[in-house]
């Protein structure tokens, strides 16, 4: 166990950060059935993910068809070099994470467990990748998110984590996350932070009603709903834990963010872990 568990609330909540007791998303009575699989792939679509960090660097993805450096689509998948995934923002094949929303997400899906560092994620064993369609300043194009899906699903992941929105309706986004689906690939989403009603005000991608779609609220230590986080009957599918969520940053650091965005992963990790029952 991580020697920084304790922080972990919303693993295994006791109440000790002013919270109430078992608040949490019971992580270690998942960890009795699974601590999760290597087979099992998810894509980080956000700012990137530091894949050195030291609490992640064994979680992350290398693409086994691709040769490093030799200026060819060795896999023919269209894109040159992508080893690591590709980062949209910049068109590179180095999805690094110039801003830190990205490393923190990965963290709380698949960092490192029972490693004597840092944290651990919801998934101690998963691969994932990065693949980066927000530049550092957190700001993205939905044409870049909808290439990001895209390469995702050709890539084969199992899952994809998506803690972004704030554009409208997009068909084509909408489509990319339908094809998705059809492939059997889960689409986890934040629900937004401007605490509105996404059953009277669609919060994309969140809202679009597709299968595949998880839509995320986030809930503090004490099980109520965050003060920021969106909701809705029909178009939020649960809440999990996404306040004072300690995670991974870049340079093999640590911080707490609070957000719809860190109750993603923690949903995106039990989806690995359920996952990972099936892919033995
Ligand atoms: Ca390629
Ligand atoms: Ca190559």
């Amino acid at each position: 166990r991580s020697s920084k568990f304790p922080r972990l609330w919303g693993m295994h909540n006791t109440g000790h950060t002013g919270g109430t007791q078992d608040k949490d998303i019971d992580g270690p009575e998942a960890w009795e059935l699974s601590t999760g699989s290597k087979n099992v792939l998810g894509a980080v679509i956000d700012t990137g993910i530091d894949r050195n960090h030291e609490d992640l660097k064994a979680n992350m993805w290398t693409n086994p068809g691709e040769i490093a450096g030799n200026g060819k689509d060795d896999d023919g998948n269209g894109f040159i070099d992508d080893v690591h995934g590709w980062d949209f923002a910049n068109n590179d094949n180095n999805p690094y994470d110039d801003h830190s929303h990205g490393t923190h997400c990965a963290g709380t899906i698949g960092g490192v467990g029972n490693n004597g560092k840092g944290v651990a994620g919801v998934a101690w064993n998963v691969s994932m990748v990065g693949i980066k369609f927000l530049s550092g300043s957190g700001g993205g194009a939905t044409s870049d998110a909808v290439k990001s899906v895209a390469y995702a699903t050709k890539i084969g992941v199992n899952f994809t984590s998506n803690s972004w929105g704030g554009g409208g309706s997009s068909s084509s986004l909408k489509r990319v996350i339908e094809e998705a689906g059809k492939k059997g690939i889960g689409f986890i989403a934040a629900a937004g932070n401007h605490r509105g009603n996404n059953d009277a005000r669609p919060s994309y991608p969140a809202s679009y009603n597709l299968d595949n779609v998880i839509a995320v609220g986030a809930h503090g230590s004490t099980g109520t709903s965050a003060s920021f986080s969106c909701y809705g009957k029909k178009s939020v599918d649960l809440f999990a834990p996404g306040v004072s969520t300690y995670s991974t940053v870049p340079g093999n650091k640590y911080a707490s963010y609070s957000g719809t965005s860190m109750a993603t992963p923690h949903v995106a990790g039990a989806y690995a872990l359920v996952q990972s029952l099936h892919s033995e």
